[in-house]
């Protein structure tokens, strides 16, 4: 875990509400759902969360608070148990196309799958530049509403990427179908993220951190 997720961590009491969402990058629309009701039977199963659904979550209806064995998964030196008494402390399951981001803040750079160069998004102040996120900008948003067909050309080498392939410096956005948003929960121990990218199927898998 770095530093700056620990400091995200234990500043989130006093600026808000933080969030993990684990993002599988690959998975068809029509088999999000069937996958999703594999993790959840898997996450009850093993006690990381309650099979009752409540009002514990932002931006859904419902969700699942921590179940018994939820320490087992999270990073306990980084916080207490306290977690367990906030209102706002569920699972929320998203099942739809969707662009997750970190939040607060701006997408510092994004590398290319296919040559590995990082093109950066943000001036030595930290402000976004327009020509270059624009181009990165209109892809992803074609890709929201819809289009798959969507791609938006390398910078560096100039073949044209799916804007679901982008991979993002310290994962600020992921697009796809299906999203597993922990609200309010220490970090993850990293063999519980490794576990979650096998029973989803060995799929490009996500870990999108921030807060509200
Ligand atoms: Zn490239």
């Amino acid at each position: 875990m770095s530093r700056k997720y620990m400091l995200t961590y234990c500043l989130r009491s006093i600026v808000g509400d933080w969030f993990q969402t684990i993002v599988d990058k690959d998975v068809s629309a029509q088999n999000a759902q069937a996958l999703a009701a594999n993790i959840l039977d898997w996450l009850i199963s093993s006690g990381v969360v309650v099979a009752e659904r409540d009002d514990c979550v932002l931006g859904a209806e419902s969700g699942h608070r921590p179940g018994p064995a939820v320490a087992a998964v999270v990073d306990s030196a980084a916080g207490d148990s306290s977690f367990r008494d906030l209102w706002t402390n569920g699972l929320a399951i998203v099942t739809e196309r969707s662009v997750f981001d970190a939040g607060q803040g701006d997408p510092i750079a994004v590398s290319c799958p296919r040559c590995g160069t990082a093109t950066r998004l943000v001036d030595d102040c930290y402000e976004l530049i327009p020509e270059v996120w624009e181009l990165f900008g209109t892809g992803i948003h074609a890709w929201a509403e819809g289009q798959d067909d969507a791609v938006v050309p390398c910078p560096s080498c100039a073949q044209q990427v799916e804007p679901t392939d982008w991979i993002w410096a310290d994962d600020y956005f992921a697009l796809g179908h299906l999203g597993f948003k922990f609200w309010n929960w220490p970090p993850f121990r990293p063999d519980f993220v490794a576990e979650f990218g096998r029973r989803l199927g060995d799929h490009r898998i996500a870990l999108v951190e921030g807060k509200l």
